[in-house]
């Protein structure tokens, strides 16, 4: 008897409201100013928008000292310290912030808890852009914890002064067990004012762990270098699934992977447009896995107002209305 070869399609996946709005900053940038327009490091991490929007006329940079003087320039949904924004202005950029608005509120929390001059403890991964932004707002009361292994090296100046907060991309599950640590070294340890996991991460993260326990294979389309891609593929694993694997098109699929499976699971990272799915998808048909089931577990309508810079110039020329853009468009499901 054959074996009916499923896909389970989770839902939501892909693009959220702060991807979706930083890569139509950039493409309503090139087309209202023309190339080229600078974009300081990954405008998000997904190698195919980046090829995409360097064919444009992006020009991607490390750092603002690369962009030419009085030239343009777009900081990533990440966010950048202060220090970013002052280099800007001692180079003379005309600068688009595209940082997204939830990114945005956690640094206004670090400033907030700054001034009261408690010690914060920023739970993220070393090295990431997003926590590189959110310390920079206040680098000497800030601390990184990156995950629960490091929560015994942490000091703190006064332990009824401390607070925490997390980069918006990490696995729930992680954080809540870092801050159960800490909170056993630090009784009187604060929560946030709200969830600095954004609702899309927490949203890509349900529906992954609904699905997982159904699979044998697991496939998370997004770049290596996006956190919350790569704690897909972690969730996955934790809620059941055979296998997980990570692809970043559907080039990096391996056949093999699939031997023997009946269900394979298919979600995205935040950052990837619904077009890189779609390849998967059809990879898999051809397969035989040509029975897809979408499992929803939540719904999204958020949408952000794009920059405040660009929706300034756009206003006065009459194009302030979004655009829909077939390559990099937002996911369809
Ligand atoms: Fe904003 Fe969350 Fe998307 Fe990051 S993943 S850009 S914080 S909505």
């Amino acid at each position: 008897m054959s074996v009916t070869k499923r896909v389970l399609l989770a839902a939501p996946r892909g693009y959220c409201a702060g991807v979706d709005r930083a890569v139509e900053a950039v493409e309503r940038a090139l087309e209202h100013h023309g190339a080229p327009i600078y974009v300081r490091k990954e405008i998000v991490h997904n190698r195919f928008v980046v090829e995409t929007l360097s064919e444009r006329g992006a020009i991607f940079v490390d750092e603002t000292d690369e962009v030419p003087e009085g030239a343009r320039v777009v900081f990533s949904a990440h966010g950048v310290s202060p220090a970013v924004h002052a280099e800007a202005a001692a180079r003379n950029l005309a600068t688009i912030d595209a940082t997204c608005p939830l990114v945005t509120k956690v640094h206004k929390e670090a400033v907030r808890f700054a001034r009261r001059d408690m010690d914060i403890l920023l739970i993220g991964h070393d090295g990431h852009e997003e926590v590189e932004g959110t310390a920079g707002e206040a680098p000497e009361h800030v601390q990184l914890v990156d995950g629960p292994d490091a929560v015994d090296s942490v000091t703190v100046r006064d332990p009824e002064n401390v607070v925490w907060l997390s980069q918006t991309t990490l696995s729930v599950d992680e954080v809540m067990e870092t801050v159960r640590r800490l909170r056993e070294r630090f009784p009187a340890l604060q929560d946030p004012p709200s969830d600095d996991i954004c609702y899309a991460t927490q949203n890509r993260q349900v529906a992954v762990k609904k699905i997982a326990p159904r699979v044998d294979v697991m496939i998370v389309v997004g770049s290596a270098n996006s956190s919350n891609s790569v704690r897909l593929v972690e969730v996955a694993l934790e809620a059941g699934a055979g296998a997980a694997y990570r692809v970043d098109r559907v080039r990096e699929l391996q056949d093999e992977w699939l031997e023997g499976a009946a269900t394979v699971g298919v979600t995205s990272g935040a950052s990837v447009p619904e077009i890189l799915v779609r390849e998967v998808i059809e990879r898999l048909d051809a397969l035989g896995f040509s029975d897809v089931e979408e499992v929803r577990t939540a719904t999204e309508d958020l949408m952000f107002s794009l920059p405040k810079e660009l929706r300034a110039d756009l206003k006065k020329a009459g194009k302030l209305q979004r655009g829909h853009r077939p390559e990099l468009q937002v996911n369809a499901s």
